[in-house]
């Protein structure tokens, strides 16, 4: 679940070099010609866009997601799961084969090193949910990004946007 920062972001690096590298083969420059074409089509369909109302819109949704981002408060970067165990005490029955379990565990990730924390039975709910709470931050994330590279496009990202 923590793969998708890793990721590279798509078209991010590498594409112009894609696509230069076509060039001694087929149609490589007229490629290349017609991905410049879209490529001023759309941009010139984004600058159509810039209005009022529509910044107005962009404005609005953010600041909509940032406000439910405020309410994640539960938050684990982690992965939640059960599993059965055995003990230290070398005569207990959890050795032969009556596991102690299932009992609870959080995994976190800091930095190279994972961690598996024990969860009491009355945090279990509330560490589900701060497990998917973090999921949900990710996507919201994404979301944001979004709008703001869009503003971005736009010229109207400066900081200082009110909602
Ligand atoms: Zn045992």
């Amino acid at each position: 679940m923590t793969s998708g920062p890793r990721r590279t972001p798509p078209g991010a690096v590498g594409k112009a070099p894609g696509i230069c590298g076509q060039g001694p083969g087929f149609g490589g420059d007229f490629l290349f010609f017609r991905l410049n074409s879209i490529c001023t089509i759309c941009y010139t369909l984004r600058m159509r866009k810039r209005s009022p109302a529509r910044l107005r819109k962009l404005l609005a949704q953010r600041q909509e997601w940032l406000d439910e981002m405020a309410t994640l408060s539960l938050m684990v970067r982690g992965s939640f799961f059960e599993r059965f165990s055995t003990c230290s005490r070398a005569h207990c029955a959890c050795h032969k084969g009556a596991r102690h379990g299932p009992r609870a565990y959080v995994a976190v990730t800091e930095g190279k090193v994972q961690r598996q924390h024990f969860v009491r039975k009355g945090q279990v709910a509330a560490v589900k949910r701060g497990v998917r709470q973090y999921r949900r931050l990710l996507v919201l994330a994404r979301r944001i990004t979004r709008i703001n590279l869009e503003l971005m496009r736009l010229g109207a990202l400066s900081g200082t946007e009110a909602p």
